[in-house]
């Protein structure tokens, strides 16, 4: 069964490795390291269509380094991930539909606005380089708003309202997976694609990264979509293993809030270091959707699996 994954941290991970830290002093290969949960072949063995990359940058970096950063993961989506032949870059949503059965889309993603700072210039730059998906804020706050472990959870700035603006305006979707609540209300009222990229049912594991009944309800009645996470502590209470199982648990609930044709898989590969037993990495796929098929119907599967985000992408019909 075909997957689109919509969220992962292999460009994080390219980059650590390439600037010596801490992967080893080499680069690492994209197409077998078995550093990278999201490596060629993992996708290719686990089915997978679609993986979203995310452009991250850690916390810590300055201020002023931190395009020079965004500008060396995007290198390495151009230079290492789209090297394989078979990688094809997604930069439009019509993309979707011109991928062969032996390809493999790539779609750029941005996750925390510190990238840009509140530089608009280089915003419409990484519209161009085709940059899909757009997570305003990491855990911490930026210009454009709080993140989800502020303890100030506040909403969404001017800056941050104006950015969702130029998002619906490029067709790109904004993410709510690392906002706060007040943020969360806040690109719910703005924008026009809103989307959960890797976020699990609070009312299963009370965790920030989570989302609440009445935000999962808002999203799917919004048109957005909720990708579940297959990260332990966003999966159960305690947060150091999880089993497919857990995954399960999180989907059914959503589905129970009206979600079975807007749900989805937003892994989080390369950017969790705790796993689900046998989902750890993105070659194990088929035991996610070998499971599923003994809960839920093969059309239901199918989509959680991919046709859900197909029919829900902007632009769809
Ligand atoms: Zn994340």
């Amino acid at each position: 069964m075909k997957i689109i994954d919509t969220h992962c941290d292999a460009l994080l991970k390219l980059q650590m490795a390439k600037r010596g830290h801490p992967y080893g002093m080499k680069s690492l290969d994209y197409q077998t390291s078995e550093e990278l949960d999201t490596n060629y072949q993992y996708l290719q063995k686990g089915g997978v269509m679609v993986q979203f990359f995310a452009i991250f940058i850690e916390p810590g970096v300055p201020s002023d380094e931190k395009w020079q950063h965004a500008l060396e993961q995007i290198d390495l989506f151009y230079t290492e991930v789209l090297a394989q032949p078979k990688m094809k870059h997604i930069r439009k949503w019509e993309d979707f539909d011109r991928l062969k059965d032996d390809e493999i889309g790539a779609v750029l993603t941005l996750e925390g606005a510190d990238a840009f700072g509140n530089d608009l210039v280089k915003l419409r730059h990484l519209y161009r380089l085709g940059v899909m998906s757009i997570g305003l804020t990491w855990n911490n706050a930026n210009l454009c708003g709080d993140g989800a472990g502020e303890p100030r959870a506040g909403g969404l700035t001017l800056l941050g309202k104006e950015v969702v603006k130029m998002n619906n305006e490029n067709r790109v979707l904004t993410d709510v997976s690392h906002l706060p609540i007040n943020g969360f209300w806040d690109v719910m009222e703005h924008a026009a694609y809103p989307f959960a990229s890797h976020s699990n049912a609070r009312a299963l594991c009370d965790h920030v990264r989570n989302l609440y009944d009445d935000q999962i309800t808002a999203m799917f009645d919004k048109g957005g979509f909720i990708h579940v996470v297959f990260n332990p502590p966003f999966l159960n209470k305690d947060g150091e293993t999880a089993s497919i199982t857990d995954c399960l648990n999180h989907i059914e609930h959503l589905c129970s809030l009206g979600g079975v044709k807007q749900i989805g898989f937003g892994s989080d590969f390369d950017g969790i270091s705790m796993f689900v037993k046998d989902l750890e990495n993105a070659s194990h796929y088929p035991n996610l959707v070998n499971e599923l098929l003994k809960h839920y119907s093969e059309e239901e599967v199918r989509g959680f699996c991919h046709e859900n985000f197909l029919h829900n992408r902007p632009g769809a019909v």
